[in-house]
């Protein structure tokens, strides 16, 4: 079931509107986080804010830290937030 067909109320599988078992989450699978600086998840490496963080290391004089893909239950298990510019 996709979002939009959960957020009509149509019934899923176990014919309940708004299942809360059934509801799909609206991040994709896999994210992209820093390993470094920040305390958000990306929909992906392009994002606006994850270049301008790496980019403020560097300016630094830093190295910024590696940007990996992993799958969203890590990032949440990091305490990452969703990237308000990947998913606001
Ligand atoms: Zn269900
Ligand atoms: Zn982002």
């Amino acid at each position: 079931m996709d979002l939009e067909t959960w957020r009509r109320g149509d019934l899923c599988m176990h014919d309940i509107a708004f299942c809360a078992l059934c509801k799909p989450s609206p991040y994709p699978a896999v994210v992209v986080v820093s390993l470094g600086w920040g305390n958000a998840f990306h929909r992906s490496d392009r994002c606006i804010w994850l270049r301008k963080g790496q980019q403020s290391v560097s300016l630094k004089g830093g190295q910024p830290a590696p940007v990996e893909h992993v799958a969203l239950q890590v990032a949440l298990g990091m305490g990452r937030l969703p990237c308000v510019s990947c998913f606001g």
